[in-house]
């Protein structure tokens, strides 16, 4: 009974596990990997000692930056998390830079269109002055043409007003 008390600290130590264990809270007795990573890079004396000098509500936060930095440095004996902070800090710059290339290309593209946008609206403003011209051009001759025609499409204006000075008895008698 007292064995399955024990947590992972003192699992691993072959001790006996007291009420008041320091590593009991934060090193439950199903994980022992946890610790035996803590005690392979820190020494379980010294962990005891770190967790010891905290307040209660911070002891929990120190353990698991315990864990990670030494599940890192098993990991990586040269540079433990200095190497995983490394690597992603060349990830990070490495997408802040296809990020910046991504940004840049949108760029170029939204000015490629906006140019060809402006070409095609000077190319229809263009079409239309000429089309206003063209048509003024044709009205202005039309106008010229149909008081050229008035005239002559209108014989009975003609034989109206000859009619009328006809009709003036002065000329015919
Ligand atoms: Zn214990």
């Amino acid at each position: 009974m007292s064995n399955s008390r024990r947590c992972a600290a003192c699992k691993y130590l072959r001790r006996r596990c007291p009420k008041d264990c320091v590593f009991g809270p934060y090193f439950p007795s199903n994980n022992i990997e946890r610790f035996s990573c803590v005690h392979k890079i820190f020494g379980a004396s010294n962990v005891a000692k770190m967790l010891k000098r905290l307040p209660d509500g911070k002891r929990r936060e120190a353990a698991e930056s315990l864990v990670v930095e030494a599940r890192s440095r098993v990991r990586d004996p040269v540079y433990g998390s200095v190497g995983t902070i490394t690597q992603l800090r060349q990830q990070i710059l490495e997408a802040e830079f296809e990020l910046a290339k991504t940004q840049g290309l949108i760029a170029l593209r939204r000015a490629q269109h906006l140019h060809e946008q402006q070409q095609q609206q000077q190319q229809q403003h263009h079409l239309l002055l000429k089309s206003e011209t063209d048509e003024k051009l044709i009205t202005n001759y039309n106008q010229d043409h149909f008081h050229f025609d008035y005239s002559y499409n209108n014989p009975q204006q003609q034989i109206t007003s000859f009619g009328d000075y006809f009709s003036d008895e002065s000329y015919l008698y």
